[in-house]
This record gives structure tokens, sequence and C-alpha cells, in this order.
């Protein structure tokens, strides 16, 4: 009987790109790990096994890089 869950991360696109076990063994990393997900900004959820590993996947959003907008400072004065 397959029917355990798991704690998925999701970015704010909706992918999910982390996925940690719910297994009794794994509850001492668990909280340490679900800690860093959400550092990274992801959302955590508990989902089913299945629902974890069909919805999977790396993020192919990647957040456009906001264009650098020229610093216009005034041009030094030459000499004096
Ligand atoms: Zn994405």
């Amino acid at each position: 009987m397959d029917t355990g869950y798991a704690y998925v991360g999701i970015l704010p696109c909706g992918c999910c790109v982390a996925i940690a076990s719910d297994k009794p063994e794994c509850k001492d990393v668990l909280a340490e790990e679900l800690g860093k997900w959400v550092l990274a900004g992801l959302t955590v959820e508990r989902k089913p096994v299945e629902w974890a590993r069909a919805n999977f996947r790396e993020c192919t959003h990647k957040a456009a890089p906001k264009p650098d907008r020229p610093q216009l400072f005034p041009a030094p004065a030459e000499g004096a």
C-alpha cells in the first residue's frame, strides 16, 4: 500500500522543485530541510507521494532578471 505522504517545496511560479519523505526515520533532518526551503522562498506543503512524484520537476520559468538600469550620475567635471 503506497499511500504515504511527502513534503514538497513549491516555487511562486507553481513548480514543485523539492521533495522530502515524511517517513519517521527522516524526521530528524526533515525540520531542518523544510526550514531551508522556506528560507529559499518555497511554499511547503504535505502531499500524497503519488502527487509529489507526478508533479516534481525542474523549474523552467527562472524569473527573468530585471534589466540593469544605467545609473545616470552627472559626468564628473574634468580639470578645474
Ligand atoms: Zn517554475
